[in-house]
């Protein structure tokens, strides 16, 4: 990490901390990545930084492909902003329900109906349900037959198509998704855009995270913005495009935290 361009970098953001909103990524970017999912977590001393800087900026939001509940409870604090399911959910300082993104509502409904319909018709053949927000999962690796799973599951996606719904085959998974497109540079905007920022930061570590920083770079294009700081985190597993598409970069969950106290102590209470 450069020195100067991190010093100026702090400057930037820490100099009018209301009107700035600080956007991060989860896993990979707050919480260090684990073999199973299920186990990741926030260290305490990010927790902490981030709950402070949640009381000093204008808004902390963290932004995650997992479902906004999961992305809380990954962070484990409840004051800030969530955002899940790729963009498709929006989880709010202490609310206890998210709520589904406005041009997606109507058609979550239509994919569950559908999703819950398939796995109580095929709950013999061992296909199993899993919700990801506005994006339903009919899971059948290692059920008894799969081939007759695939089948069956292909009826399914043949219905929900139908219904108007975008269907997306997996690794022996089938996804009924809203035929509306949504991603977290989309929620990004909306994000911005109902607010009055003019400085942004955005840290992330995949590819799903280049959607954001294209929006962070029409936002300021188009004059909404003032400044942007797009933080590439770099690690062995970040694609290579993440560093490219920076301004700045750090390596790891380990440099984002240096970062981010970095940057509440320069912060003004
Ligand atoms: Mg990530």
């Amino acid at each position: 990490m450069s020195e100067v361009r991190t010093d100026k970098a702090l400057s930037m953001l820490s100099a009018n901390p209301k009107q700035t909103a600080l956007l991060l990524d989860v896993d990979g970017t707050l919480a260090p990545i684990v073999n199973n999912p299920v186990d990741a977590s926030v260290p305490i001393e990010v927790r902490t930084t981030l709950i402070e800087l949640g009381r000093r900026f204008g808004l902390v939001a963290c932004i995650s492909g997992r479902q906004a509940d999961e992305a809380r409870r990954i962070v484990g604090a409840g004051g800030l902003t969530y955002i899940g399911g790729h963009g498709s959910e929006r989880l709010l300082p202490g609310a206890t329900e998210p709520e589904v993104d406005n041009a997606l509502a109507p058609w979550s409904e239509r994919v569950n109906a559908v999703a819950a319909a398939a796995a109580r018709d095929l709950s013999a053949l061992g296909i199993r349900r899993e919700d990801k927000g506005a994006v339903a999962a009919l899971h059948y690796r290692g059920v008894a037959d799969e081939d007759q799973a695939a089948e069956a599951l292909e009826l399914v996606a043949a219905r929900a198509s139908a219904d108007g719904l975008a269907i997306h085959w997996g690794r022996k998974v089938l996804e009924l998704r809203p035929p509306v497109p949504f991603n977290k540079g989309i929620a990004v905007t909306e994000l911005i855009e109902g607010g009055s920022f003019e400085t942004v930061l955005y840290a992330g570590d995949d590819r799903t995270d280049l959607d954001s920083f294209d929006a962070l770079d029409s936002l300021l294009e188009s004059g909404k913005l003032k400044q942007v700081l797009k933080l590439g985190v770099l690690s062995s597993e970040a694609p290579p495009e993440i560093g490219r598409a920076s301004d700045l970069v750090v390596t790891g969950t380990d440099g984002v935290a240096e970062f981010l106290g970095r940057l509440l102590a320069v912060s003004d209470k």
